[in-house]
């Protein structure tokens, strides 16, 4: 069996492992075996953390410099920035559509959830612009501490620099090159050793994922769980291969075959940072999307491409305003649209973190922070579909961006 099928069939057998757990709850063998779960999928996503940031590191350093020395960078950078600002925005779109066709919230009482919110501990106030003199006070710091905190952002900020200076000093800085570049592959290779984990890690984490949700309240917000899945399927099945099949020329069927196993994992772990070292592998080995491409796109889109968290964000939004009886105007609309934007762009690629950047969306347009109490109990639920989606476009986009990217060679040779 490959790893692909094994990863699959681990998946299988965790979600079934995982809701007879829950059905037998608080017996001896139900508490051993979340204890020895919880040991196995720490092992997986500890090890996913810590080869995150030097991973991240040093294939930006060499993608940057490969791309600049190969006369691509601007290009690059380009098109990824386009595709981003696309897919996002189509998200958007879809997520709000949704909501308004489905008339999620609408109808449902309030009341009932009146304590939760009145339990919820309403963190600071979050505005856009407070929000973005955070993000930059936050990305602009010393490395070291960058490194040590895992700040995925500052790390990427600092690496093009590196990447940018090793191309500028040319000749002299030769060694530096080759030492990045090797130590890139010592990192891809850890990654593959990691990979061989993958299938009980993912076990481990989805059937301790269902084991400890409290499955029952999702009955209460079943309808907006399920508009909101299903559009983020709908993007995640329908859109993107469009868009990849008319932009990357790349059919569907090989794209989800080629990419299973970072999808599956995403699921598992809800977080695309985690995930980030097999997205790479995948996209460079399965997809065969250049490495220079790969080390540059897929950290970049790690962090700012969340088409899941956009689209959840935006149709949770009118959910929120629906159940207050509140009728947003296209003017507000519009605002939630881009300070979904924004809030994806910040959002870091970790569990339930789009439920953080939500109270900003909220408050742009005068909706209680509180309001989030009331997803809160779902979202690690509806988080593991929108980081498989977040994920997918990453891929995604790395395979446009090496189709065009090698035309603008082929043109110019
Ligand atoms: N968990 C998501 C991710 O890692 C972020 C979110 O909470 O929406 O991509």
């Amino acid at each position: 069996m490959n790893l692909n099928t094994q990863i699959l069939f681990a998946a299988i057998l965790g979600v079934v492992f995982g809701f007879l757990l829950n059905a037998f709850p608080e017996t001896a063998f139900v508490e051993h075996s979340l204890y020895g779960l919880g040991i196995l999928s720490s092992i997986f996503i500890g090890l996913l953390k810590m080869l995150l940031i030097p991973l991240i590191f040093s294939s930006i350093v060499v993608g940057v410099s490969n791309l600049q020395a190969g006369g691509q960078f601007g290009r690059v950078w380009k098109i990824t920035v386009l595709c981003c600002l696309t897919t996002t925005t189509l998200a958007l779109i879809l997520g709000l559509a949704c909501a308004h066709l489905f008339e999620v919230g609408k109808g449902v009482d309030i009341a009932m959830f009146q304590t939760q919110m009145q339990n919820h501990q309403t963190p600071d106030t979050l505005t856009p612009a407070s929000f973005l003199t955070n993000f930059i006070q936050n990305t602009l710091i010393n490395p070291f501490k960058a490194f040590s905190d895992g700040n995925v952002l500052a790390v990427v900020i600092f690496a093009l620099l590196v990447g940018a200076a090793l191309v500028k000093g040319g000749d002299k800085f030769a060694q530096v090159r080759s030492i990045s570049h090797q130590f890139f592959e010592i990192m891809m290779l850890l990654v593959g050793w990691v990979m061989k984990l993958a299938p009980l890690g993912i076990f481990a984490l989805l059937a301790k994922l269902l084991a400890t949700e409290d499955i029952s309240v999702l009955s209460r917000l079943a309808e907006f769980a399920l508009v909101v899945t299903g559009t983020t399927i709908f993007h995640g099945l329908v859109v993107l291969p469009t868009l990849l099949w008319i932009f990357g020329r790349m059919d569907p069927i090989t794209f989800f075959k080629g990419t299973r196993a970072a999808l599956i994992t995403a699921f598992a772990t809800s977080s695309s940072s985690a995930t980030m070292p097999l997205s790479m592998k995948c996209a460079q080995e399965n997809l065969g999307v250049r490495p220079q491409i790969v080390g540059f796109v897929v950290p970049i889109g790690t962090q700012l491409n969340m088409d899941g968290t956009a689209l959840y964000e935006a149709a949770a939004a009118l959910f929120i305003a629906n159940l207050m009886g509140l009728d947003l105007s296209i003017t507000q609309q519009i605002i939630v649209c881009l300070v979904a934007m924004i809030a994806s762009l910040g959002a870091p690629g970790i569990p339930s973190a789009g439920m953080v950047t939500m109270i900003m969306v909220l408050q742009s347009v005068g909706l209680p922070a509180e309001a989030i109490a009331i997803l809160l109990p779902i979202d690690r639920l509806l988080d593991t579909v929108r980081t498989v989606v977040n994920v997918q476009g990453d891929m995604m986009i790395s395979v446009v961006v090496d189709r065009h990217a090698s035309e603008s060679t082929t043109d110019q040779g």
